[in-house]
């Protein structure tokens, strides 16, 4: 079954033209790990697919609702697809279990006691049951990371973007991050991961895809992306990142 659908999606800022026709399909429960050089468009297809950006032209369907109809409920639609940001945006006024239930408070409207349970789980499950009642400043960067990662999941999402989750930790934090999202991705939880971790993407992804200039340059098996890259750009990049 197909979670997301883009059809040539094209992306504008004023006169820039940042995504020149992208067409991508990721099916429920796939992992797919896009790459590319800084400022290839990464961010600006994933904050489209959950409308944090509103596409040119194209269509993209997440879920069954095309996101561009104009009866489409935006909100629901964020609900579904939930995002990982490099810089966490944490509420730093809130406790870590506060910044998990704020959604499930204000969007599910559930009982403070219910989402405080369902909260406690979700630190539980990246790790970090023992830090509820800290507040963001008191963690490291890999921990502010999972509680980002739990607090996406609280609306219980269809999918999760993630954008660059490691980028802006300190090297010997990323692998805490990522041994999460292994987790997830096992337990089959539909992922875009905009990345550069090539290991991560190897062992993780269903499907790599290379972005360049605003369009899929590559796409293949994490096997075949990396041991026999096509494309010459890419070819480039990767010599340059491995
Ligand atoms: P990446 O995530 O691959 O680094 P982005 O999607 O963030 O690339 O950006 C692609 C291009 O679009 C860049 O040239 C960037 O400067 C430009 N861009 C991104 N967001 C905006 C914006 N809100 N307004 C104008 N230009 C933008
Ligand atoms: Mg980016």
């Amino acid at each position: 079954m197909e979670m997301i659908k883009i059809e040539n999606l094209h992306k504008s800022y004023a006169k820039l033209e940042v995504i020149k026709g992208i067409d991508l399909t990721i099916k429920s429960g796939e992992v797919v790990c896009i790459i590319g050089p800084s400022g290839s468009g990464k961010s600006t297809v994933l904050r489209c697919i959950n409308r944090l950006e509103t596409p040119t032209s194209g269509r993209i369907i997440v879920d069954g609702k095309d996101i561009m109809d104009p009866s489409t409920d935006i909100n629901h639609v964020r609900t579904e697809a939930g995002m990982v940001f490099q810089q966490f945006n944490l509420f730093p006024h809130m406790t870590v279990l506060d910044n998990v239930i704020l959604g499930p408070l204000k969007v599910r409207k559930i009982a403070r006691n219910n989402a405080e349970s369902l909260g406690l789980s979700l630190l539980e499950k990246v790790g970090l049951a023992d830090k509820a009642k800290n507040y963001p400043e008191q963690l490291s960067g890999g921990q502010k990371q999972r509680v980002a990662i739990a607090r996406a999941l609280s609306l219980k999402p269809k999918v999760i973007l993630f954008d660059e989750p490691t980028s802006a930790l300190d090297p010997e934090l990323v692998g805490e991050v990522l041994e999460v999202m292994k987790k997830l991705a096992a337990e089959g939880m539909t992922m875009v991961v905009v990345t550069h971790e090539m290991g991560f993407a190897r062992d993780v992804a269903d499907r790599v895809i290379f972005i360049d200039q605003g369009v899929i340059q590559e796409e293949n098996s994490p096997r075949e992306f990396f041991s026999s890259p096509k494309n010459p750009r890419l070819r480039d990049f990767l010599g340059k990142v491995a």
